[in-house]
């Protein structure tokens, strides 16, 4: 782990993370979640189907 020091404001970069993540089993669907956000029942956000676990580059949340 480090931490950037404040102050340093050149560029922003953005980190990609392998994140896993919650993606809509209906191919029609773009609904999903990340895992740390999910819902209790893993249930797609947008229609209610059921979710399947899967990988994704993700910009990482700071
Ligand atoms: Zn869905």
């Amino acid at each position: 782990m480090f931490f950037n020091k404040k102050g340093q404001d050149d560029k922003p970069e953005v980190v990609f993370l392998n994140t896993e993540v919650y993606s809509c089993s209906d191919d029609n669907c773009k609904g999903w979640m990340r895992k740390d956000f999910a819902s209790d029942d893993l249930k797609c956000p947008l229609c209610g189907n059921d979710t399947t676990e899967e990988m994704r580059e993700l910009p990482q949340i700071l």
